[in-house]
C-alpha cells in the first residue's frame, strides 16, 4: 500500500516537524515520547502532493486512524526489525528536536543582545551587565522586541541627562533603564484605553504635589472613576495642579463627579 506514497525527503520532514513544534497535530503527543510521522492531509491516492501545506505531523496511531486500509500483520522478524528502525528513527528525531530547541534558545539570546546594543547606542560609555541583560530577557516574556525598542526611545528622550563632556550621567542612566518596563506597560495599556497615558501623567503631577500619604493605585482609580463620569481631562489636570494634600484631591474628585451627575440630572441621591 505504500507504493503510491511519494517519498518525503529528510529536509522536508524536518521542516514539517519544526513548523508543528515536533507535536502530533491531531492528539498533541510529542517527540521524543512518540515516533512522529508525516501525514498527507489530502491522501496521495486522492491526488495529494508533497507540498508543505499538504503535510502534517502525526503520531502513528493518529496517522493510522486516518488511513482507510489497516496495516497488514507482520511476521515476528520483520516486527523486531521495524522496532529497531523505529528506535533509530526516534533517536534521530530527538536529535533534530534538540537542535531546533537550541536554535530557538540561541535566537532568544540574540534578541537580548540586539536590544542591549540598541540601548547602548543611547548611552555610549556605559554597557549593560548580565543583570541588565537578564532584565531584558524577562521583559521579552511580556513584551515584543518592538515594544521594548519604542520604550527605550521614550525613556532615553525623557530621562537621560548628560554631563559637561557629553557623557550620560550614571544616575540618569540607572533611572532611564529602570523606566523602560513601566513605559512598555503604559504604552500597551494606552492602546486599549486611550485615556490612560494622560491619567498616568496627571497622577505623576499629583504625586509630586502631595506630600505624605499618597496611594498610587487609589489615585488612578479615582481618576478613572471621574473619567467614567466624563469629567474632562483638562478639569482633572487643573485639579491636580491645585490640590495640596490627599483629602483635597479626593474631595475634588467627588465634587467633579457630582457636577457631572447634576448635569445628567441624576441629582444627589446617587451619592
Ligand atoms: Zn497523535
Amino acid at each position: 500500500m505504500s507504493t503510491d506514497r511519494k517519498h518525503i525527503s529528510k529536509t522536508l520532514r524536518f521542516e514539517v516537524f519544526k513548523r508543528d513544534s515536533f507535536k502530533c497535530q491531531y492528539c498533541g503527543a510529542e517527540a521524543p515520547n512518540v515516533l512522529l510521522h508525516i501525514d498527507h492531509i489530502k491522501p496521495v491516492a486522492a491526488g495529494g502532493t508533497n507540498d508543505l501545506t499538504n503535510l502534517i505531523t502525526a503520531c502513528l496511531p493518529c496517522n493510522l486512524g486516518k488511513r482507510d486500509v489497516p496495516l497488514n500483520d507482520q511476521v515476528a522478524v520483520s516486527k523486531a526489525r521495524a522496532q529497531m528502525d523505529e528506535l533509530q528513527e526516534r533517536r534521530e528525531q530527538l536529535e533534530l528536536m534538540m537542535q531546533w530547541r537550541e536554535s530557538l534558545r540561541d535566537l532568544d539570546q540574540e534578541v537580548v543582545e540586539r536590544l542591549a546594543q540598541y540601548w547602548h547606542k543611547y548611552t555610549p560609555g556605559w554597557s549593560l551587565n548580565d543583570n541588565g541583560k537578564q532584565s531584558i530577557k524577562k521583559w521579552l516574556q511580556q513584551f515584543s522586541a518592538d515594544e521594548i525598542c519604542k520604550s527605550m526611545d521614550s525613556s532615553a528622550t525623557s530621562y537621560l541627562k548628560f554631563n559637561g563632556d557629553g557623557k550620560v550621567t550614571e544616575e540618569s542612566w540607572v533611572t532611564a533603564f529602570d523606566k523602560i518596563l513601566g513605559i512598555c506597560r503604559v504604552n500597551r495599556a494606552s492602546r486599549t484605553d486611550p485615556d490612560i497615558k494622560q491619567l498616568y501623567y496627571i497622577r505623576g503631577i499629583l504625586r509630586n504635589r502631595i506630600p505624605g500619604y499618597f496611594d498610587d493605585a487609589k489615585a488612578l482609580q479615582y481618576l478613572k472613576n471621574a473619567r467614567s463620569w466624563d469629567v474632562p481631562i483638562d478639569c482633572l489636570s487643573e485639579l491636580a495642579r491645585s490640590v495640596k494634600n490627599w483629602s483635597q484631591f479626593s474631595a475634588g474628585i467627588g465634587e467633579a463627579i457630582q457636577k457631572m451627575k447634576a448635569e445628567l440630572g441624576e441629582g444627589d441621591e446617587q451619592l
